[in-house]
């Protein structure tokens, strides 16, 4: 048969991470000539040889591309077969503004951790990495994504680690970051000899080793820093060599145990910035962490060695096994089974786990004699995250650890660890940033130039790039100087890097967010007339409901349902669980939750007490205080009493109908929280005790109002009759089902809008999201959540982005303006 020819041209996440490796020898399979080349678009391929053959390539490749690579299109057209004679990777070509994608981060392969047990060079190395696996994101200077313009520039390869980068069959073939311990970058231990030198000189007397007395002489002469340098390595005497390395590493690890196991904390320095761990069984040390971070009762992650012990301790069904186990690596939260210790997770029935992803990671947890670690990112509260070795002594210095592990390879993009839960089977994340930054979210339309700016809790931006949207890694609350600080910086280096450069900004319609007020800097500095740059100001719910619209290339109107704790209303209130009716441009609320009374303003949103005072007052009215509930032993009589003379002379009373509020009293009625350490508390809290129960409250209907009175007679009552908690949790919850279902139906009943959106904060709690899809999916409803972005506000900027990027279609002209209503 005669030979054919194709010519391919694949889109999306393929390049730094092996895809042309994987092209060539998928080529060869199937016995195929031709060459392949990456782009700046992607990557394109010729192939050519038996009809059959050509198609079998085609077909196989998406199936058995590498994990990290993500394709979003395939191109391909008949062409004349060219007689080659052979398969070859041909160089790059460049030229357009079009850019790649840059893969985020990768967890070490199974291969490399194979060649960190058998091969001389990476024994125990930890930096070993391939085409599959390894840093990218962290480490990116600029692109295209080349050596140089990484920080392993500073690293020269040696021989063999050239031989490797540059033979087009081998698994290192043009990854970035190889490197052996000839040549790569090395880890030091730094420690407090005060808080340390006694548990050190314990561990050494107790094991006068030969080998073990090389290394105490070498980190003796090193000072306090004992590294893991190995300078004259010799490959050609990899017996000798490798010994004297493997007990210089061991010896770190052996100190590194002796550290956590004598209860001392450790600062690490991981893929995206440094992190303190310490013994998860250890209950003083965790208080310790506790005090140090100044972190009252939100739950620490734990690394567990492997998925067999994490199972120990937690429930793991397919899905999360799935997610613990990805490439991706996210801390995954779980159903706990056992306790490690009452500190890490404080009450709580659920535990972040996260299972090693880098090369270090897995040699600490081998010599590690404890079996779980705390794993906690080392920045202070407030703070962005650390980076830098210098700050890391910082750290060391102030006493807010004992010992700094941390190596020479600088990180240039900070990473926080991205948090998933498992709901409806499908991970949802509730923390987006290493393993899936700056992975763009592939739009329908043009995004170009359009800079969305976030809310400014969890905050997350979002830069759009030809047809791509570039969320940024979480930030945090903006309200933190240093943080805003970090922020700012992200953007400028992201419009950098990405050759952004933003001709439309869409921001929160909060008047005092400080992203907005960045926005109005911005716009000062741009001040060119001719090109005045537009500016979009979103309603904070809009932005929510459209992040989903986005993600499921939605443009249509939908019945949109944010549940959420706090954004800023049309009407100068605090929103926060509306009924909408929306699409892209435009949206009408069609109802909402009561509003509460909110005495004092964001201190109530803080103390949550002084939220179910003032609902307990107006709807029991002044007799409250007879109500023979234990929430009246438990809050101060006098604190109550300010709060009631605030309500009858109105004084500093703002109000909310954020769902996150009613939570929040339900939560403080139960003397779950009184005072809330962490957004979010309140609900969590609540959702964590939910027993099984079908039964639910009453709740009020009038005006397109949801009335939460009948609700809290409802609870109120159970408490009086002694009613357990995880009871009144559950019908709680289930009421919030019903109303939401209920207005669903309303809605769908009058508009004939069958696909209903759901996101906010709210939807990040399990119960709820499933209840409320499994009932909308039995009305017949079609129901879209968030799945690539946070349901929380680290996705608004998403929401913000795709709603200026339609506005401005249809309206090319605006200079500023406000959603409104449609
Ligand atoms: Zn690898
Ligand atoms: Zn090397
Ligand atoms: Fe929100």
């Amino acid at each position: 048969m005669k030979n054919a020819a194709r010519h391919i041209d694949v889109g999306g996440l393929v390049q730094g991470v092996g895809f042309r490796p994987f092209i060539y020898r998928h080529a060869r399979q199937y016995g195929l000539k031709g060459w392949v080349r990456n782009y700046t678009g992607g990557v394109e391929i010729h192939i050519e040889g038996h009809p059959h053959f050509c198609d079998n390539f085609i077909q196989s490749l998406r199936n058995q591309a590498p994990a990290a690579s993500q394709i979003s299109e395939i191109k391909e057209k008949h062409t004349k077969p060219q007689a080659y004679t052979s398969f070859s990777i041909q160089p790059s070509l460049n030229g357009s503004n079009q850019i790649t994608n840059i893969s985020p981060d990768i967890a070490v392969c199974e291969d490399c951790l194979e060649d960190m047990k058998k091969q001389p060079r990476r024994y125990m190395y930890p930096f070993t990495n391939c085409t599959h696996c390894g840093p990218r994101f962290s480490i990116v200077k600029d692109i295209p994504y080349d050596r140089d313009k990484t920080t392993m520039r500073e690293f020269e390869m040696c021989s063999e680690c050239r031989e490797e980068y540059e033979n087009v069959a081998d698994r290192r073939f043009h990854a970035q970051p190889v490197s052996c311990r000839n040549c790569g970058p090395v880890f030091e231990l730094i420690y407090n000899k005060n808080s340390l030198e006694k548990e050190f000189d314990y561990s050494f007397d107790r094991n006068v080793l030969d080998s073990w007395q090389l290394a105490v002489g070498n980190w003796q002469n090193m000072g306090i820093n004992l590294s893991l340098k190995s300078s004259f390595a010799n490959y050609f005497l990899p017996t000798a060599n490798l010994i004297e390395y493997s007990t210089r590493t061991t010896s770190l690890l052996c100190l590194v145990n002796t550290t956590i196991s004598s209860g001392k904390i450790l600062a690490l320095k991981s893929t995206g910035g440094f992190q303190l761990i310490a013994d998860a069984m250890n209950e003083v040390t965790i208080r310790r962490l506790r005090k140090i971070k100044q972190r009252h009762s939100k739950p620490f992650a734990v690394m567990f060695k492997d998925l067999k012990t994490a199972r120990e301790y937690t429930e793991i069904n397919k899905e999360e096994a799935e997610a613990l186990q990805s490439w991706r690596r996210p801390i995954v939260v779980l159903r706990q089974k056992k306790s490690l210790s009452e500190e890490v997770n404080r009450g709580f029935t659920t535990l972040g786990v996260v299972l090693p992803y880098s090369p270090m990671h897995y040699l600490l947890m081998d010599a590690l004699d404890t079996r779980a670690i705390v794993f906690t990112s080392a920045n202070m509260k407030g703070q962005p995250l650390i980076s830098k070795n210098q700050e890391a002594k910082k750290l060391l210095e102030k006493d807010c650890c004992d010992a700094v592990l941390q190596h020479n390879r600088d990180i240039v993009h900070k990473l926080d660890d991205s948090i998933v839960r498992v709901i409806n089977d499908k991970p949802s994340l509730l923390r987006r940033a290493r393993g899936y930054v700056p992975e763009p979210i592939q739009m329908k339309d043009h995004m170009e130039g359009i800079l969305a700016m976030g809310a400014d809790l969890k905050n997350a931006f979002c830069i759009g790039k030809d047809r791509r949207a570039i969320l940024s890694q979480y930030i945090g609350d903006l309200k933190d100087f240093d943080v805003f600080r970090h922020y700012q910086n992200s953007i400028t280096e992201f419009n950098r890097l990405f050759r952004m450069t933003p001709n439309v900004i869409a921001c929160d319609a909060h008047p005092n967010y400080h992203s907005s007020e960045l926005v109005r800097k911005l716009r000062r500095k741009n001040s060119n007339p001719d090109n005045e740059v537009k500016l979009l100001q979103v309603q904070h719910h809009h932005a929510h409901i459209a992040s989903v619209m986005a993600e499921h290339h939605l443009d249509e109107k939908v019945i949109g349902i944010a549940m959420d704790g706090t954004g800023y209303g049309d009407d100068g209130k605090i929103w926060g669980s509306e009924f909408f009716i929306s699409d892209l441009e435009h949206y009408r609320r069609w109802g909402h939750l009561g509003y509460l009374p909110l005495p004092g303003g964001e201190k109530a949103i803080k103390e949550p007490w002084r939220i179910a005072t003032a609902v307990l007052y107006n709807i029991f009215g002044k007799d409250f205080y007879r109500l023979p509930i234990s929430y009246h032993q438990l809050v101060d009589r006098k604190d109550q009493t300010l709060v009631v003379k605030a309500l009858q002379k109105n004084l500093n009373i703002h109000e909310s109908c954020g769902m996150g509020r009613l939570f929040d009293v339900v939560a403080a009625l139960l003397n779950l929280i009184h005072k809330s350490h962490f957004d979010g508390e309140g609900p969590v809290k609540l959702e964590n005790i939910v027993s099984a129960s079908k039964e639910s409250y009453s709740y009020g209907f009038k005006n397109n109002v949801f009335g939460y009175e009948p609700i809290i007679r409802g609870v109120v009552d159970d408490l009086i009759e002694k009613v357990a908690k995880g009871e009144i949790a559950a019908r709680f919850h289930n009421t919030i089902v019903k109303m939401i279902a209920y207005g669903v139906k309303e809605l769908s009943a009058k508009t004939g809008i069958n696909k209903v959106v759901l996101s906010g904060g709210m939807f990040q709690n399990k119960y709820i999201t499933e209840q409320t899809t499994k009932r909308l999916f039995e009305n017949g409803l079609t129901v879209y959540t968030n799945e690539k972005v946070p349901a929380n506000d680290g996705g608004i900027a998403l929401g913000q982005m795709v709603i200026a990027a339609k506005k401005l279609k249809k309206k090319t002209n605006y200079v500023l303006e406000y959603t409104s209503k449609g």
